[in-house]
């Protein structure tokens, strides 16, 4: 085995389909390319992860039939992270942002997608007395350069950060990791070659990308980009169908073959949904890999 690949979800809630067909790519890619699966539990936001919710990132993994080679959970990494918080601010790479969400929402233009695209007010005012008793988050300066990267199934992307985002987020007001930071810090020391996950989460490659160069990461991982469970007019997973829990499924006796089946047929892999095994589930995925 020469890399390795992870399946991070958060336990802010149970896992529900679109976690299953995630984990399907994510197995499936493992056996594609040869590589090892690190479950990774996401629980960088400790006000909203429930040990409950973690257990059952376990259980309900184990019940499918998914074994992986190696596990971490992110609230057990602080020293690691921390670590590479240093290493930035050393550089001058970081400031203490005081705009209030008012502010951020009124004093920035937005990107194509609608995101704000912070444009570095703090970062002018660092020169001046900032007080850092007042409630701040820390950002990170990216260059203001574009980045190229190649995703296995969607081609190839040229995005400037700085653009989409601006100097985003590392740590919030709480004090909290960010997810951007912890995934970089993450995917770097814990040696990840391949991202597999939804394409929701697409633009934030570039970014990550970016953070990853700054903390010594020359070469990123693979990336590909899987499509999400839709209903049947091409619409994406709606809340309602994301609270509802596979847990709730097999609690009230829905079987691991039918749940297999159906996201399979939901997330477009297959043409109907009668049950799988995992193997045939897995078949499936790998052959949109
Ligand atoms: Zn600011």
């Amino acid at each position: 085995m020469c890399g390795k690949i992870r399946f991070a979800p958060s336990p802010t809630g149970y896992l529900h389909e679109g976690h299953l067909l995630s984990a399907l790519y994510v197995w499936a890619a493992s056996h594609k390319w040869n590589l090892q699966v690190h479950l990774r539990i996401e629980d960088h936001d400790r006000g909203r992860a429930r040990d409950e919710y973690i257990r059952s990132i376990y259980e309900d993994l184990a019940w499918f039939g998914f074994r992986w080679d190696s596990q971490s959970i992110q609230s057990e990494r602080e020293s690691v992270y921390r670590r590479a918080l240093e290493s930035l601010e050393s550089r001058g790479l970081v400031y203490p942002c005081f705009c209030s969400r008012k502010q951020l929402e009124e004093e920035n233009p937005k990107s194509e997608t609608g995101e704000i695209v912070y444009r570095g007010k703090c970062l002018v005012r660092r020169e001046m007395d900032a007080d850092a008793s007042q409630p701040h988050n820390l950002r990170v300066v990216i260059p203001d350069k574009v980045i190229k990267w190649h995703d296995l199934r969607l081609g190839d992307f040229a995005e400037n950060p700085k653009l989409q985002c601006g100097d985003f987020p590392i740590r919030d007001r709480d004090g909290q990791w960010t997810y951007q930071f912890a995934v970089c810090v993450d995917d770097i020391d814990e040696g990840i070659t391949h991202v597999v996950r939804g394409e929701d989460l697409r633009n934030s490659t570039a970014r990550q990308i970016a953070l990853m160069e700054l903390l010594g990461r020359s070469t990123p991982p693979f990336y590909l980009h899987h499509g999400l469970i839709t209903d049947p007019t091409g619409k994406k997973l709606s809340k309602r169908e994301k609270a509802h829990s596979l847990r709730q499924d097999r609690d009230s006796g829905v079987s691991a073959e039918e749940l297999l089946g159906r996201v399979c047929f939901k997330g477009g892999l297959v043409p109907s949904p009668a049950p799988l095994s995992l193997e045939q589930a897995l078949s499936a995925a790998l052959a949109l890999l």
